[in-house]
């Protein structure tokens, strides 16, 4: 066959993370890859229940075609409780449901980003968006971290070096890689920024709820007067991801092309799995089981950073999240991050490596470790092979 693709998708990358994570698969592997929910708390006989009654009640509205906007039970729930409580004054006419955040990834760079423009990101930033914004053939540039998240001088500075930025992308909240939290007065700079420079912001805020002490912060759209933030959420991490129900909290303007491009693509969102992530929420807390997901969280993350305490060599530094799945490794320079996982995959243990995360390259010597999916058990083990491996390079 010899057929020819758009230069847009000649250009598509399988995702590094989507490969390894065929590799990790194998029982015998304990991987620390990917970003994963631990299964064994997803509410599954309350679902059950749930599931049943939707059908018995209102199965002939939940097999059927619904709105673009979403089932509005649902959007008056994520207004109600899951905005508010990180500060959000909206409603319902401000909520787009969408197949995960992903999809709102994806919708953002289709709405804002020409070839050639410029996407503002953290350095690292998440690989899954960074690719999905790559199919409009953006140019990235990086704006380093420090433990406050996004730097705001560096910034400024690079909105000003480069007049076509559309659109800044941030994940605010122990953030996927880094696990890195952006400080409460920078979120209030940042949205400052958006509506200065007149850039939207796109606030990417999947692991914002799973805080293991104190309160969610605020997001960065709590501070927002003027609408340039877009606000993207999900249930993926706080209920289940394979209902692949996200969102997006815009005003009314902006969300509107949302709606058109989400009709375009799909339609709208699965009715079904609205209907019963709605019906479960009103009738079980979803508080109640985050709580739960916490606590098994912030217990992995002890036991993880622990273990890497006592057995990584001790030049190596590693993030200390506060809430979230990852945590982010520093090795010196000149080790690449890619080599060490070749020979932990031998071992039987999986990581990501930092480099992917980076949309200009470099940074070989970092890599990310997730501590929800494995028991305690096997991340004891997991870390002292890791260890074992590493010692190696030093
Ligand atoms: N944003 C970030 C930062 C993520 O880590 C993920 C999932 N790993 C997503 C978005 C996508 O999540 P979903 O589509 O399941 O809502």
């Amino acid at each position: 066959m010899n057929v020819e693709f758009s230069d847009r998708t000649s250009k598509l990358k399988a995702s590094e993370i989507r490969e390894l994570l065929k590799l990790t698969q194998k029982p015998e592997v304990i991987s620390f890859a990917g970003g994963l929910p631990a299964p064994e708390l997803f509410p599954i006989k309350r679902i059950e229940e749930v599931t049943k009654q939707v059908l018995e009640e209102k199965g002939e509205i939940a097999l059927q075609y619904s709105t673009t906007e979403g089932y509005a039970p649902l959007r008056e729930i994520i207004v109600n409780e899951r905005m508010a409580k990180n500060g959000v004054n909206t409603t319902i006419e401000n909520i787009l449901i969408t197949n995960g955040s992903q999809q709102a990834l994806e919708f953002s760079a289709k709405l804002f980003v020409n070839k050639d423009d410029v996407i503002i990101c953290e350095s690292p930033s998440y690989l899954g968006a960074l690719n999905a914004f790559k199919a409009y053939e953006p140019k990235f540039v990086e704006i380093p971290m420090d433990d406050d998240g996004m730097q705001m001088d560096k910034l400024e500075e690079a909105i000003k070096n480069n007049p076509n930025t559309k659109m800044i992308y941030t994940i605010p909240d122990f953030q996927n890689p880094s696990g890195k939290t952006m400080s409460i007065e920078r979120r209030k700079k940042l949205a400052e920024i958006g509506a200065k420079y007149k850039i939207p912001i796109i606030e990417d805020s999947p692991y914002g709820e799973l805080i293991f002490e104190g309160k969610p912060y605020p997001c960065v759209k709590s501070f927002d007067k003027e609408g340039y933030v877009i606000t993207l959420g999900t249930f993926s991490k706080t209920f289940c991801p394979g209902f692949r129900i996200g969102w997006v909290c815009a005003s009314k303007e902006i969300l509107q092309k949302y709606i058109l491009v989400k009709q375009g693509a799909d339609l709208q969102a699965n009715t079904f799995t609205q209907m019963i992530a709605a019906e479960f929420m009103q009738k079980y807390s979803l508080d109640e089981h985050i709580k739960k997901i916490i606590d098994v969280y912030k217990k992995r993350r002890d036991l993880m950073l622990e273990s890497m305490e006592k057995y990584f060599p001790k030049e190596i530094t590693f993030t200390y999240p506060k809430g979230g799945l990852f945590t982010w490794v520093n090795l010196k320079e000149g080790i690449d991050a890619v080599d060490v996982n070749v020979d932990a995959l031998k071992q039987n243990v999986a990581f990501v490596p930092g480099g992917s995360f980076f949309p200009n390259g470099g940074n070989k010597n970092h890599f990310r470790l997730n501590y929800s999916t494995m028991d305690e058990e096997h991340i004891v083990e997991g870390i002292k092979r890791l260890a074992s491996v590493i010692k190696k390079y030093y």
